[in-house]
């Protein structure tokens, strides 16, 4: 049998890494097994038979109900905000034009950006728009429908935000290729990437990956992989950094259940589950993302 060739650099060395169920939705799996590929030469994993667009029910965004999307916005923006704050503090963003993508989820932070920034704005393909339209006209940030929009009103940005859908793309060539057509001569992008070598996969193996494997991502970077992808568009990393979604009692409560560890049962603030004190989880928190194990890797990169 022929391996898959890989979707980023054509190598024929893959391997089959997964042949089973995975995630669709919050918490349920595929009725039929999925098979995941990783790839010798690049090293990222993709799926092998790739969504061109989300699927529906994969994602929460095709929520029509105005309610039901204000509500989804205060519980996304409540998640994002802490993954946020160490975008604020990896770049300067003081008179910059700066542009988040994919704004559906974690707002916000275009709210913090905009005291310093020369210019904020938010783009989305969802179909929420009207909903981000009104919170971000009311916010005062520019809003655009689609990417082409900005490309045809000759808009530059110094620095665009794209917190979390380089995974989900179809091409990821594609999709960091075309923002150099809307980016500044000094511009440059920030990526947040999940981290497919991480601590939970390591310890967990396959109770984490049955649920971390899902439809709604093509693919599955490292921090090898995704300098390879970066070189081969010709973009140049300025800074990197590791960050922890969440805190290490997360972990350590998603090894005693054996699984992820529900929103409801933090809300419930049992000392049962919160093993390690502020202190301490800060300190583990750190090490972390100073190794080579995070959940997340943050770029900032630029075109050359
Ligand atoms: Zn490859």
């Amino acid at each position: 049998m022929h391996n898959l060739k890989c979707p980023i650099c054509k190598s024929k060395k893959t391997q089959l890494i997964w042949n089973d169920k995975i995630r669709k939705g919050i918490n349920s799996l595929t009725n039929e097994k999925k098979q995941i590929y990783r790839c010798l030469t690049c090293d990222v994993s993709f799926l092998k038979k790739r969504y061109s667009s989300l699927p529906d029910d994969a994602i929460l965004r095709k929520v029509k109900d105005k309610k039901e999307i204000k509500k989804l916005h205060l519980f996304h923006t409540k998640r994002e905000l802490p993954k946020l704050k160490k975008i604020m503090k990896i770049y300067n963003y003081n008179k910059k034009r700066v542009l988040l993508v994919n704004c559906d989820f974690g707002l916000t932070i275009l709210d913090k950006i905009k005291k310093i920034a020369k210019l904020t704005a938010g783009i989305s393909e969802s179909d929420n728009s009207f909903y981000l339209k009104s919170y971000l006209k009311k916010k005062k940030h520019l809003f655009f429908d689609k990417l082409e929009q900005i490309i045809s009103k000759k808009y530059k940005f110094d620095v665009i935000i794209s917190p979390a859908q380089i995974e989900h793309v179809y091409d990821p060539s594609k999709y960091l290729n075309t923002f150099k057509k809307i980016l500044s001569k000094t511009g440059v992008i920030i990526l947040r990437v999940p981290n497919h070598d991480n601590i939970y996969k390591y310890i967990l193996k396959k109770n984490f990956l049955n649920k971390d494997y899902r439809v709604s991502h093509n693919f599955y970077f490292t921090d090898k992989s995704c300098e390879y992808l970066f070189k081969k568009n010709k973009f140049k990393i300025i800074k990197k950094s590791g960050l922890m979604e969440h805190d290490v009692n997360n972990l350590l409560n998603y090894m005693r259940l054996g699984r992820r560890p529900m929103q409801y049962e933090k809300k419930r603030k049992n000392n049962n589950f919160l093993y390690l004190n502020k202190k301490v989880n800060k300190q583990l928190v750190d090490n972390l993302e100073n190794s080579p194990l995070p959940s997340h890797l943050l770029y900032v990169i630029k075109a050359y």
